[in-house]
This record gives C-alpha cells, structure tokens and sequence, in this order.
C-alpha cells in the first residue's frame, strides 16, 4: 500500500536491533484517516471470506483493529496479555514472547467472545519471527473457530514469521513489507 510506505519512509525511524519505529502514526500517537485506508484494503482483500470477527493482542493492535472490524461490520475483540500465569476455565490461553520486549506473556481471549461461531481475521500491526501470530492462530483453534486469514500493517520481511505463516498454508496479507532497512534507508518488497 503506497501511502502507508510513504509514511513509513518520511515517519520511520530505524532501531538497533532490527525494530523499527513508527510511534508518529501507528503505535503512541494514531492516525484513523491511514487505519481507515488499510482497513479498506484487508476488506478489498478478504471481501469473499465472510469475515465476522476481527482478532488482534493488546495493546497496538488495537487501533487498527477498531476500524478494521467496523468496515467489516462486526466486531474486534483483542487478545490480553498477563504476566501471572491465568488458568481461568473461561478463558483461551496460550503464551507468546514479545519480539520488541523480550518478555513471555501469558495472552488470553474470554470463551465468550471467540467461539466456534467465528469467522476470524487476525490484524496486527507488525510481523517479525510470527511469533504473535502463532499465539493468536492458537486462541482461534482453541476455540474451534474458522481463521480467515491474517492481515499485517507492516511485515519485516527480512525475518522468517511471513515465510513460516505463508508455508503454513494461511493467507496472509501484510499492507507493507520491509525487504531491508538500515541507516542508508528502507526498502520494499515489490507486491
Ligand atoms: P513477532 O511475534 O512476529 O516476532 O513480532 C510481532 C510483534 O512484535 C508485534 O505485535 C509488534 O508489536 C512487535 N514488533 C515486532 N517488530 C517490531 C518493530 O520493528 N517495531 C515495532 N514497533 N513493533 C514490533
């Protein structure tokens, strides 16, 4: 999606350790008028997959997920993180660590509001080893509901999670990916 790598060239900011930094737009302050645009794009995309749950992990997804869910006309329901380890029987649990943190998370979803029902589309903001993607494919089969697919704001092209999820055989659709970046600049895959 052009006008989301425009953003990321003029907005981004390239990290140590492989992160980079979008909190102008994506992940501190937001920019709905762009999140209206990407959600128009995943429902262009997944327009034939009859799409009635939007899933995505606190806390960045969340934003985009919103808007995502309301083009899709259904709802979002995201996953939540906690540290201590929650064995609640009303709950899906699985554990995802933190690609940016370093953490293990225990990530949760109430029984209630992801059931057998559902028809999911899993939205994130970014794709590095798929880590999180994994976990929330995990919740969607714990609660034996239809995965959809998953749309990415931003995939890192250069790590292994879009290659191991593609393999996988799930569709996966990621708005931008970043081939490489460095301090000379970011460069994309051509889609
Ligand atoms: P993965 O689980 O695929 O390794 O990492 C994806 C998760 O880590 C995303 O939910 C995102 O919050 C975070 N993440 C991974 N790489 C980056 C990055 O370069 N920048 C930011 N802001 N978040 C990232």
């Amino acid at each position: 999606m052009k006008s989301l790598e425009d953003r990321i060239v003029s907005e981004g900011i390239v990290k140590d350790g492989d992160i980079l930094k979008v909190d102008s737009f994506l992940n501190h302050q937001m920019d709905p008028a762009l999140f209206r645009e990407m959600a128009r794009e995943w429902k262009r995309q997944f327009a034939d997959a009859g799409v009635n749950k939007i899933l995505t992990i606190e806390a960045s997804g969340i934003g985009i997920a919103s808007i995502v869910a309301e083009e899709f006309g259904c709802r979002a329901v995201f996953a939540k993180k906690m540290l201590a380890k929650n064995m609640d029987s009303d709950r899906y649990s699985t554990q995802i660590t933190s690609f940016t943190k370093g953490k293990t998370y225990d990530v949760t979803v109430s029984k209630r509001y992801l059931t057998a029902e559902d028809r999911v589309l899993i939205i994130d903001d970014f794709l590095a080893n798929g880590c999180a993607l994994e976990g929330l494919m995990s919740l969607v089969r714990q609660a034996g509901a239809t995965l959809c697919g998953c749309g990415i704001a931003i995939e890192k092209g250069f790590q292994d999670g879009g290659r191991k999820i593609r393999e996988s055989g799930v569709r996966l659709v990621s708005l931008a990916i970043i081939e490489s970046m460095d301090e000379t600049g970011i460069r994309f895959r051509e889609q």
